[in-house]
């Protein structure tokens, strides 16, 4: 494996720990971006890589997404990330949870780890015996799900707003891709606004049961990017937006919670140059890892929601200086972060 600084997901990480417990096997990353603004926080990932390297490059990649996440979520937090190295038969023993634990514990707090993939709120739970810097922990806050919808939301009527010119939602035509924890509720919330829905979900039933309660129209997923709507909404899959997606758009704005929408990045560019105003997926979605940290200066449910009431303005504020400067939502997304942890 190359020396890690020389991979190309390094961005002068302030430390990347590799964690190895010989008795429980576990192999683990500890990658800490940023502590600018506050403890490194992000979710620690249990994952079966191709190597070792791939392993090391994602707790890399998502540590620094989480410092650009934190930052333009106005929260007092930087940007870290774990990864437990998973053998293809997927095995996690409690030894190996204990001995990670004792590792994020060991890092004093400028660590905190949360849930992600392959973890379990039961794993989280068993981390929380061994170390007190585990976020989200149940009672805490609960489920970022309707959090996130409650900020997709608002980012889709800021979107509206901006792409059309609409004062409220009202018969505003928004398609969503995904009606789960985060579509579903951002679906009722738009429902509740007067918008007209179209939706997709490949839980056909999920998404026909829904289109009935809300007055809505189901679709088949593979219809719904290119819906005749104002506003598309995706709620499910990353790397949804490429090349050949959308050039089969024709709404006017694209505003939703899923994770890592554009295939390459470079897609945002395209999206500039067919007109069709795109809310930064980390931006509009930050609703959940507000929540999630809320016991890193202890906000109770008021402050919660006064920190995703700011989503739209700082969205505005994206696709203002993307007007003015000529680049990519996306692209001024990342540099608004970049300045806010001092880079
Ligand atoms: P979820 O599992 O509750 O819902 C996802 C829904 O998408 C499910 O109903 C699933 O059937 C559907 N789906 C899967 N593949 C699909 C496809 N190809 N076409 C249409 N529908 C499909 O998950 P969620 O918590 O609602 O998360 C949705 C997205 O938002 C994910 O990308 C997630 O990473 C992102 N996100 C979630 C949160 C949160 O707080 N839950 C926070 C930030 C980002």
């Amino acid at each position: 494996m190359s020396a890690v600084w020389t991979l190309a997901d390094f961005d002068d990480h302030e430390v990347v720990h590799c964690v190895r417990d010989h008795a429980s096997g576990l192999t683990a990353i500890i990658a800490i971006h940023s502590t600018h603004l506050g403890p490194a926080a992000g979710g620690t990932r249990f994952w079966h890589y191709a190597d070792g390297e791939a392993a090391v490059r994602d707790a890399l990649r998502l540590s620094r997404g989480m410092s650009y996440k934190n930052a333009m979520a106005d929260l007092p937090a930087g940007g870290g990330k774990a990864v437990i190295v998973a053998d293809e038969a997927r095995t996690k023993t409690p030894e190996m949870l204990t001995a990670f634990a004792k590792a994020v514990e060991a890092l004093a707090g400028k660590y905190i780890t949360a849930q992600d993939v392959g973890m379990s709120e039961a794993d989280m739970v068993a981390l929380s015996q061994h170390t007190s810097h585990v976020a989200g922990l149940p009672g805490q806050g609960g489920d970022p799900g309707p959090y996130t919808a409650r900020g997709v939301f608002l980012g889709i009527e800021a979107a509206a707003k901006r792409a059309l010119g609409a004062d409220s939602l009202k018969d505003v035509r928004i398609a969503i891709q995904g009606v789960g924890s985060v579509g579903g509720g951002a679906a009722r919330y738009c429902a509740e606004a007067g918008a007209k829905l179209v939706l997709a979900d490949i839980d056909d039933a999920r998404a026909k049961a829904l289109a009935e309660e809300l007055g809505g129209e189901a679709v088949l997923t593979d219809h719904v990017l290119s819906a005749d709507v104002d506003i598309v909404s995706p709620n499910a899959l990353g790397a949804i937006l490429t090349e050949q997606s959308i050039d089969t758009i024709t709404a006017k704005a694209i505003a939703g919670g899923a994770n890592n929408q554009l295939a390459t990045g470079s897609e945002g560019k395209l999206l500039q140059d067919r007109g069709i105003l795109y809310a930064p997926d980390y931006v509009i979605n930050a609703g959940g890892i507000i929540n999630v940290l809320r016991h890193i200066d202890g906000a109770d449910d008021d402050a919660i929601n006064a920190r995703i009431d700011k989503i739209p303005a700082r969205l505005e504020s994206i696709w203002e200086e993307s007007q003015a400067s000529g680049q990519a939502a996306n692209e001024v997304a990342d540099r608004m972060a970049k300045s806010l942890i001092g880079r």
